[in-house]
């Protein structure tokens, strides 16, 4: 029986600077995660992250408000533009901030902080450290942490929310080392617990981000957002997924197709080319592929670097080098790196304000997992990363400063939660058996590769969702955790993360289906044109065990009427 008044779940930059700023109000919070901090996801971000900060000699007169515009109009006007101001305000605080506490960003020769060109933005205001932004962020908030002497659980596996009269009592969670279902109680629980990239087969997402974190809220009652809005990045390495950061454009890489041509320039401006927004320049990519004109007709396409040159490449791109000598055996200092669109991202999760507050009282979320929304309908490269510590922050003081604690009341709720938790997972056991739950949801991925991707359309959709929902039931009646066991039984954790993914599945299905338009990365061959009239309006579902309850909310404009989006 564990009490602390604040409980986040999710060791990534989002939960880490919630915590930070929950500790410096002085409130008592603890961190649940089900791998060590440093192994979170956010670790393996390359690129960078977006702050108007106008180092760039290129970019002197960078503002906060042009970066919102980028990013409302990247989003194709479905991000909500009072949160997106929130966002590129605070930016630049964030980052100094970030600095302050130590993370080696890279700099320019002035000493200030280095800015590289990403796409969809006007102007060069992506800060970076080489090609390791996100680890040497994770280093830097992690080791404020430990200074801050913040209490971490790790390796608990967070398997349920616990809310009683729609508010949140804490968490119930597996600690994976003894086997053991432990409840902790709260009076503050934030979720972040990350992006959901593992639903599909092909992702760049690490294992752990399967969805589970936005499945467990949505089991309880609380609103998900705009789930059918899944980023495709342009450049992951053939066969193995492995993200190729949007930096290697940045500093001026090309995409060629197998007539060796910048095809980027036959479907935009010679001025933009390769740093298109990642919807357009996926398609792109996809359209040179079903056209024939991938390499030797294959499904791929090439990311050149080699104009780059030695230095650049080793001064800024280390880690991309290491990678494709380590997975590909191709040395891109020499030679041109095979790659294809792949999963990456999700704009969707769970439904908040800017503060994180969700439908749920004392229940937050922020970072991947949370769909403020800032991104709409496609997110531009460096403002995750940017999103992860500005809501962060802004759900750690919003949690403390609406603190009331109710120890024993919420105590006793959490307890009985436990019970029912431990009675659910013993009964998990006695489940069918007959199916084995990997292979379920290994063709739930496949189903969303093939019919739910970069181009979609309504009898593929139709029969997606149906699939799933026949798979979901398949999965629930007739699989269990493939070994019993208490002490790291990573197939109990398997079998409730998967059941996680699959239920998102059905919600991105769902909503995709329904959206009878194209935007942003919702691009349908049936309806290939944006309808504002109609569907300038949030998906939002709410749980239900046939098939989740679809409603639409209104997006805010403040400043910037939608326009027909071209670059
Ligand atoms: C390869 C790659 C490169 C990227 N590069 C960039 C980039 O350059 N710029 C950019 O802006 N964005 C980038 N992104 C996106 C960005 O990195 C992520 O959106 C962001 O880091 C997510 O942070 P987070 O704190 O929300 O979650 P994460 O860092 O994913 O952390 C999730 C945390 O939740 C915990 N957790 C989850 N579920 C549970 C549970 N049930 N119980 C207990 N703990 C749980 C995990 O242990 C983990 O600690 C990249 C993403 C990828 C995959």
């Amino acid at each position: 029986m564990i009490y602390h008044d604040i409980i986040i779940v999710g060791a990534g930059l989002a939960g880490l600077r919630a915590a930070i700023e929950a500790s410096d109000l002085g409130k008592d919070v603890a961190v649940i995660t089900k791998v060590h901090p440093l192994r979170s996801h956010s670790g393996a971000a390359q690129g960078g992250v977006n702050a108007a900060l106008a180092n760039n000699p290129d970019g002197r007169d960078d503002t906060p408000d042009k970066h919102a515009y980028d990013t409302v109009k990247g989003s194709d006007f479905l991000a909500d533009q009072d949160a997106v101001d929130v966002m590129t305000n605070e930016a630049p605080a964030r980052i100094y901030e970030l600095e302050h506490w130590g993370c080696p960003f890279s700099r320019f020769k002035d000493g200030t902080i280095a800015q590289r060109p990403f796409g969809g933005a006007a102007y060069p205001r992506t800060c970076y450290g080489t090609d390791k932004t996100g680890h040497f962020m994770l280093h830097a908030l992690y080791q404020q942490c430990v200074k801050r002497n913040i209490k971490f659980y790790e390796e608990f596996f967070v398997m349920k929310l616990v809310v009683e009269d729609n508010q949140a009592r804490g968490v119930v969670a597996l600690n994976l080392g003894t086997g053991d279902i432990v409840s902790f109680a709260s009076s503050s629980v934030i979720f972040a617990t990350g992006g959901s990239g593992r639903i599909y087969g092909k992702t760049t997402n690490a294992h752990v981000s399967t969805g589970l974190g936005v499945a467990i809220p949505f089991w309880e009652g609380v609103a998900i957002k705009d789930m059918e809005f899944i980023q495709f990045h342009p450049t992951g390495i053939i066969g193995k997924y492995i993200l190729m950061t949007e930096g290697c454009r940045g500093e001026g890489g090309y995409l060629l197709n197998n007539a060796g041509e910048r095809f980027m320039k036959n479907y935009v401006s010679e001025k933009i080319m390769e740093l298109a927004p990642r919807d357009i320049t996926s398609r792109c990519i996809q359209t040179e592929i079903n056209q024939g004109r991938g390499i030797n007709g294959g499904k791929y396409v090439y990311l050149d670097l080699r104009h780059l040159g030695k230095k650049k490449i080793m001064e800024r791109l280390p880690g991309i080098r290491d990678i494709c000598i380590d997975f590909l055996g191709v040395d891109p200092i020499k030679q041109p790196i095979p790659i294809h669109p792949v999963m990456h991202y999700t704009m969707g999760g769970i439904d908040t304000n800017f503060d994180g507050a969700t439908s749920v009282r004392n229940f937050y979320a922020a970072g991947e997992a949370a769909c403020v929304s800032v991104h709409g309908a496609n997110r531009l490269g460096g403002n995750s990363l940017l999103e992860t510590i500005v809501f962060g922050r802004r759900a750690g003081e919003h949690a403390a400063k609406n603190l009331k604690a109710e120890k024993e009341k919420n105590t006793r709720i959490a307890e009985k939660a436990k019970k029912e938790q431990v009675k659910y997972v013993e009964g998990l056991f006695k489940n069918g058996g007959k199916e084995n739950p990997y292979e379920i949801k290994k063709q739930v991925s496949t189903v969303m590769d093939d019919k739910v991707g970069i181009f979609r359309e309504e009898t593929n959709m139709k029969k997606a969702v149906d699939e799933i929902k026949e798979l979901r039931i398949r999965y629930n009646r007739d699989s269990r955790p493939v070994k019993s066991g208490k002490i790291y039984n990573y197939d109990l954790l398997w079998y409730l993360e998967m059941k996680g993914s699959i239920d998102i599945a059905v919600v991105i299905a769902a909503g995709a289906l329904a959206r009878k338009e194209s935007r942003g990365s919702h691009s349908r061959t049936d309806f290939a044109k944006r309808d504002d009239d109609n569907w300038m309006k949030h998906t939002v579902a709410v749980f239900n065990d046939k098939a989740p309850v679809i409603t639409y909310k209104p997006v805010v404009v403040t400043k910037y009427q939608p326009v027909e989006r071209k670059y």
